[in-house]
This record gives C-alpha cells, structure tokens and sequence, in this order.
C-alpha cells in the first residue's frame, strides 16, 4: 500500500484535538512525513457552524504546499442510516462515514451501515468494526463486502483504532473492496503514523502481490 497517503486527519476546529493542530501545522508535518496525498477530515454535525471558515481556511494553506490536500469531513452514522451532515457539504466534500455511538444491536446496526453504504455522498467507512457485544457472521461480512464494492465505497484501514478486524480485511478483499489509510490523528505526531497498523497493510500487500503473479 501507500503509506505516503492519510485520509483521515483531524483540526483544531473541534474540540478534543491539540489546541497546535492547526491547518497550517498539518500541513508541514504532513511534508516533514513525506506523505504525498492527505485528507483534512474534521468532526462535523449538521449543525456545525465552522464549517465555510475550515473549507476556506483549507482552500487558503493548500495553495503554499506541493502535497495534494483534499478537503473533508467526518460524518457520524445515526441510527436510521442517515450522516450526521449537511447535504449539500455531504455531497460537495470528501465524507468518511463512522459509527461514534454505541447501537448495542446488531441488527439496526447493520441496518444502518448499509444505509450508510447505500448514501451516494458516502465516500469511505471509517473504522469499521462491530460493536463489543456482537459478532458478524463471516457471510454477513462477505453480504457486506458486495454491497461496498457495488457501491464503490472504500474502506479505511484506520490506525487509531487499528481497524478494521484482519478477519473482515481478508474477506472484504476477496470481495474486491479498495482500501486506503487514515491515521485519525487528533494530534501532529499522529499525522502519517501507520506503525501500528503494519499487520494488516501486509494483508492487503500480500494479496495484491499474489494478484499480480
Ligand atoms: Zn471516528
Ligand atoms: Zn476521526
């Protein structure tokens, strides 16, 4: 995979980051990591009122630096599927749909993620993982699988909270599922880091070695 890529980086502009996470800092600790390509990917709710000075502050840092910087958000997946964003910033910026609460049930779980899946303005599956109190089925997994790949989405392998499983990597691949990398840094030594998560970017190389034989 490449590692020189982090779809998934947080700001200050939320309220649990490092106050020092600003746009600025992101961007030259991403160049002091050599990373190539990042996502600025910030909390964000419907009701979220920083959102035209975080794009604009983006779209203002971004033309100083030579990395690509695409300009993003982190949308939750509420219980009927729905995100947790604007439609028209849903569909006019890079959304990484994730699941921040706790359903404790499998089954509208699954509902909703496949809602989510189904969302045109959905981009990529942040952290995907079941809940503690549940399992998937390994066919679960593969019905999932299918329904990515029809849709096009992809799958973060994220560093945070090293996920998804090995288990659902390795099906989701036979499933034809696209895979990137986000580190979900809430502070700057975070941004690039993929130490961590270095077992399961070997599954995705592997395959796609044995692919290419
Ligand atoms: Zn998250
Ligand atoms: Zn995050």
């Amino acid at each position: 995979m490449n590692t020189q890529q982090d779809y998934h980086i947080h700001t200050n502009y939320n309220d649990h980051s490092d106050p020092d996470l600003t746009i600025e800092n992101v961007l030259t600790q991403a160049k002091r990591k050599n990373l190539k390509s990042i996502a600025i990917t910030e909390h964000v709710r419907k009701s979220s009122e920083w959102v035209y000075d975080y794009v604009e502050e983006i779209e203002h840092q971004r033309k100083y630096s030579d990395i690509k910087v695409v300009i993003g958000f982190e949308a939750k997946i509420l219980l009927d599927g729905t995100i947790d964003c604007l439609e028209n910033l849903a569909r006019d910026f890079f959304i990484i749909a994730s699941f921040h609460s706790i359903f404790a049930n499998k089954k509208l779980w699954l509902n909703a993620l496949k809602i989510a899946i189904d969302n045109k303005n959905v981009d990529v599956l942040g952290h995907l993982a079941p809940e503690k109190s549940f399992q998937l089925y390994d066919h679960e997994i593969e019905e999932l699988g299918d329904l990515i790949s029809k849709n096009n989405k992809i799958v973060e392998l994220n560093a945070k909270y090293h996920r998804p499983p090995k288990k659902w990597v390795n099906i989701l691949l036979k499933k034809n599922v696209r895979f990137h990398l986000g580190s979900d840094a809430h502070s700057l030594g975070e941004i690039g880091r993929f130490d961590c998560i270095m077992d399961l970017i070997q599954i995705i190389d592997k395959y796609n070695n044995n692919k290419l034989i």
